[in-house]
Order: C-alpha cells, then structure tokens, then sequence
C-alpha cells in the first residue's frame, strides 16, 4: 500500500531534484603546509564575505588579477572534517533510500583529495568522508531496523591505472597486471543498472569496523603498488563502492542504493614534452578519463541523446550512477600555495564548468539538501 503522503513527496522530491539538478559542486581549499615553502606566505586566495558569496565565494589572484568563482559551498583552510561531512551527510544517507550516488574528489596532486577522502591515517578527529559515512550509514541501519528494515551492504574496492582495473582487496596483490586475461575484471551492467567487474572481490560487510579493517588492506595494497609502480597512486582512480541492498517485510518495499566514494588520479597537467614510455601512457591515460568523466557531465546536462560512457573504464564503471535520478557531488581540492596558482585555476575552472551544469534555474539553497531522506529517522 503507497500511502497518498508518500507518493506525494516522492513527485515533489523528484520535482526538486529536476530544479536543483543533481550535480553538486564543492570546493576546499586545504591550510598551507610548511612543505610548500616560504615563497607561498603571499595570500593568492581569499574569501569574500558578502551576503550572497559567504561560504560560497572564492576568489583567486594570478598577475595581479583576481578571478571569482562561486560554488554550492566553499570549504577554508579552517573548515575541520567534521564541518565538511555535516554538509554531505545527507546526500551519503540517500544511499539508504535506494538512490545511486557518486562523490568524486578532483583536484592536483597534494591538493588535499585523499586528506578529504580518507583522512589523515592514526587521527581519529581528522577521519575522511569515507569512514564518516561508513559511521554514519551503519549507525542509521540500526535505528531503521527498529522500522522494519533489513540491510545488506557489500564492499568493493578498486585502482584504474593506465586503463586497467586492480582489485584493491585481492589476496593476489598483482592479479591485474600480471595476468594477460582480457576477460578479467570485465565491467558489465544488466538491466536493472546493477554493475558487475568479473572476478572483482565484493565482500559482505555488517559493521564500520569490517570496512574500516578493508580499508586499510587496500591502503597496503595501494602502497604497494606506490613504491613497485613510480607513485601509482597520485596517478591512478580510486573507486570505493558499498552496495546496499534493504528490505522492509511488513512496507512491502525493497531498495537498492550504491554509494562510490572515488578519489581521483591528480589532475595537474603533466608536461607532454618530457613524456615517454610508461610516462606518457600514463598521462594520456589520466587525461583521457579525467575529460571522459567531464564529457559525461556535460552529455548528461545538456540531456543529449549519447552520453559517452564508454570512453574511460571510470565512466563505464560508474555509469548507472552518473545521470538518471543519482546525485553526484565534485568536492575540487586547491592548495592555497602560491606556486599552485595555474593548477588552482585550472581546477576552479573545471569546477565552475561542472557548476554551470545547473545554473539555468537560480539556486536558493547554499547548502546541499537533497529533502529529508525517505526513511527518516531519529
Ligand atoms: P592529494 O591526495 O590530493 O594528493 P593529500 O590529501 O595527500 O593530497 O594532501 C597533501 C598533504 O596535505 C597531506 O600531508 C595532507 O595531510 C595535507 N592536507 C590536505 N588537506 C588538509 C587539510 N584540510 N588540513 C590539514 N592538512 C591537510
Ligand atoms: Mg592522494
């Protein structure tokens, strides 16, 4: 039985979504550190503070000339962990609700992507928005079980590097790259927009701490691959997905939601000239997904009949929760140091291009509210 409510806010949600867009676009600029050194004290980023820009302003200064640009949310160098999450946690809760949902964190190399991602490793307070909303997700599976429902959630972890896909929770460490299998980790969707990557480990999951514990198996495996593979990570995709699979009996209602988690390969331009070999396979390859990934965005903006999905193994991974009704949200990184001020632009740029996606229709909301989730609770 669907009560007239239900349905009701069901049509208004979707009414919402369809005004707001379902691309969210946040920017964070992280602290100078002492590694970026003391030529970088001049201040080349600044907040503006006018009503309409507070939170949401940033403004960046390259030869004497300031550029502006304005985000769903602007995160300073002082904005903790927790205040980041605060902001995402309800797009993370929709998951539970059977929507597909992608963050992504962009940004050039030391920009701060992982730091956001992931966290700072042995810092409780400093944790990422991967183990917040694992937290937070498995936290509100048991008050919803008080409702009625049943959960399942299953782990997958993952690399794209130069176009090929590494299991991050594989016992077999160099499965992908030692073994001339075409058909290993073949990605494919069936036609409920369930994606499958043969071979790939899923492991059923049914605390923070299991995830927390896969976590850093994949960590090890990453860090592997760093020394062996020329700093692999900087230069690969990491694809952290948690399907979640609920039942509710007595509601007669069954949802299925996926949330990825990615933190994306560097996106600083890598000089072409010096490039050879390995080199410039892999920059061809980061500079291949990366613009695959903004195609994809603007194909689904712009409601074109082809979106290019298959161009990259990102995009074709991800394809049933980039577009239709899954929320994606592009958190841009920026380091604040002077030296980084043409990649900070190039970034900016890209994020404001992203924004743009949804501009049409002026915003009133800064923060991102996507409505209360559909299993409210507590
Ligand atoms: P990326 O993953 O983009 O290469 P990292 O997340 O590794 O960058 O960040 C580079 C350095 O900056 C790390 O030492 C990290 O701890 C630090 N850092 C990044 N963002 C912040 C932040 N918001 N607060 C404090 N330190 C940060
Ligand atoms: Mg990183």
């Amino acid at each position: 039985k669907v009560i007239e409510g239900e349905a009701l806010r069901k049509k208004l949600h979707n009414t919402i979504l369809e005004l707001k867009g379902n691309i969210r676009v946040f920017c964070r600029v992280r602290p100078l550190l002492s590694d970026d050194g003391i030529d970088n004290v001049t201040k080349t980023i600044s907040f503006p503070t006018t009503t309409e820009a507070l939170g949401r302003g940033i403004e960046v200064v390259q030869h004497g000339q300031t550029h502006p640009f304005m985000f769903d949310k602007v995160f300073t160098p002082q904005s903790s962990q927790e205040e980041v999450f605060v902001e995402i946690s309800q797009l993370v809760q929709s998951a539970l609700d059977g929507y597909k949902v992608c963050i992504f964190a962009y940004g050039q190399t030391g920009s701060g992507k992982t730091h956001t991602m992931m966290g700072t490793p042995g810092s409780y307070d400093d944790k990422g928005l991967i183990p917040r909303s694992l937290e937070q997700i498995f936290e509100a599976r048991e008050k919803l079980k008080e409702q009625g429902w049943k959960y399942e959630m299953q782990v997958s972890m993952l690399e794209i590097y130069n176009e090929t896909i590494r299991d991050l929770l594989s016992s077999n460490k160099y499965s992908s790259t030692d073994s001339g299998n075409k058909q290993q980790y073949a990605i494919k969707h069936d036609s409920n927009g369930n994606t499958s990557v043969a071979d790939l480990t899923i492991v059923d999951v049914r605390s923070s701490k299991e995830v927390a514990f896969l976590l850093n198996r994949a960590a090890q495996s990453r860090s592997v691959g760093k020394t062996q593979m020329n700093e692999q990570s900087s230069r690969s995709h990491f694809v952290f997905t948690l399907r979640i699979s609920g039942v509710n009996e007595t509601m007669e209602q069954h949802v299925q939601g996926v949330l990825n988690l990615i933190d994306l390969a560097g996106s600083e331009r890598l000089s072409k000239s010096g490039s050879t070999g390995d080199r410039l396979k892999e920059t061809q390859a980061i500079n291949k997904s990366l613009s695959s990934l903004t195609d994809v965005i603007f194909a689904l903006a712009k409601k074109e009949e082809h979106v290019p999905y298959r161009n990259s193994k990102l995009t074709y991974l991800l394809q049933p929760c980039l577009g239709g009704d899954s929320k994606t949200l592009m958190v841009v990184n920026v380091s604040p140091a002077q030296s980084s001020v043409n990649e900070s632009l190039c970034s900016l740029r890209f994020a404001a291009r992203v924004n743009a996606c949804e501009i049409s229709i002026p915003r009133r909301q800064t923060s991102m509210r996507y409505l209360e989730p559909r299993l409210s609770y507590g």
